[in-house]
């Protein structure tokens, strides 16, 4: 694409033209090392943009209603004059080709409206290049005009952590009568959630939800406050019915508006485009390292010593790093 071009495109997207919105996006999620040009320009193009959007994370294993939830707090925040993209988090995607989020038709309402824009998983890469395209992909959506961005994962794997950093706020889903260990509830996700959502609080499991969450309020007391001084509260809804939605959306906007006054976002944003920088050196290093030809040969030799037990791979991974330091052959496209 010429520069022009890559303008134009900026352009329809900050029109809140969706299809310029969804092309864009799949230029970003592209690894081709001639694209890595068009890609910055590209983001460099909407960058900076005011701070209006709002990151939201929802993570939960699958069947805690992750896309019940979103499809309803979407319109929710539709309805309070916003407009919602959902982006989605799959790891499973970028290992099978399979995915646990599925697609975009889970969000049945959400999908057809048109304050909505729904973007299921990308797929492909490795797990840093999900987090690099989910990245782009929220600044582009935010730069189409969509100030509420719903970041879905499953919390499940390395992945919630890498969401936390990419977000303003977190949204943990749970269930009532599901075991801690089914839930994958380690302490590190619990530690990275700013709220607590117990899901399917309807009809007989009402009563059972109001157990657990003096249980989790409890549980949530004994890790330490966020970094913004707040420890989680524990909210009961029901996705599918509808309720505790409006009480969701309330309590999310309000934290938000609170982490304004304080500090804590600006501070959380931060965080986020340091992070950010810190992932885009580690992918440019190690795509520019696996692309390199020598190496790619001289990795090949080591391999077969290493997994003879001749070298360690310590002392392999060390030799062709200097060996990529004196530079290697050019880089085959
Ligand atoms: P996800 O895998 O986390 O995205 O979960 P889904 O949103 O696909 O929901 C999984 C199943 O739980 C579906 O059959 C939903 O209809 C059901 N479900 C979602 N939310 C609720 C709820 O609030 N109450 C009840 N009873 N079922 C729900």
């Amino acid at each position: 694409m010429t520069n022009g071009a890559i303008k134009a495109l900026a352009d329809q997207v900050r029109n809140g033209d969706r299809g310029a919105l969804a092309r864009a996006i799949t230029l970003l999620e592209s690894d081709a090392a001639d694209q890595v040009l068009e890609r910055q320009a590209l983001l460099e193009a909407v960058l900076p943009q005011p701070e209006t959007g709002i990151r939201y994370g929802i993570t939960g294993i699958p069947g805690s209603g992750k896309s019940t939830l979103i499809d309803a707090l979407g319109l929710q925040l539709i309805g309070l004059g916003h407009r919602v993209a959902v982006l989605a988090v799959d790891p499973s995607s970028t290992r099978s080709g399979g995915s646990i989020l599925g697609d975009k038709t889970r969000m049945n309402r959400l999908a057809v409206h048109d304050a909505a824009f729904v973007r299921p998983s990308p797929t492909g890469g490795a797990l840093g290049g999900v987090a690099r395209r989910t990245r782009e992909a929220m600044v582009l959506c935010e730069a189409a005009g969509y100030d509420r961005v719903l970041i879905e994962t499953v919390g499940v794997g390395q992945n919630e952590l890498a969401v936390e950093r990419m977000t303003d706020l977190n949204i943990l889903l749970m269930l009532t009568g599901a075991g801690d260990e089914l839930q994958g509830i380690k302490r590190g996700i619990m530690e990275s959630a700013d709220v607590v959502v117990l899901n399917k609080c309807d009809g007989e499991n009402r009563r059972a939800c109001e157990r657990t969450r003096g249980d989790l309020q409890h549980a949530l007391q004994l890790l330490p406050a966020r970094a913004n001084g707040r420890r989680p509260e524990v909210l009961l809804c029901s996705a599918m019915e509808g309720t505790g939605i409006a009480e969701l959306a309330d309590h999310l906007e309000r934290s938000i508006a609170q982490d304004r006054s304080n500090g804590a976002f600006a501070e959380r944003r931060q965080a986020q485009w340091s992070d950010w920088l810190d992932g885009a050196i580690a992918d440019a290093l190690s795509t520019e390292f696996a692309r390199d030809a020598r190496i790619l040969q001289a990795k090949e030799e080591y391999r077969a010593q290493v997994t003879k037990g001749h070298v360690s791979p310590a002392r392999a991974a060390a030799e062709l790093i200097a060996l990529f330091r004196k530079g290697g052959a050019p880089p085959r496209e």
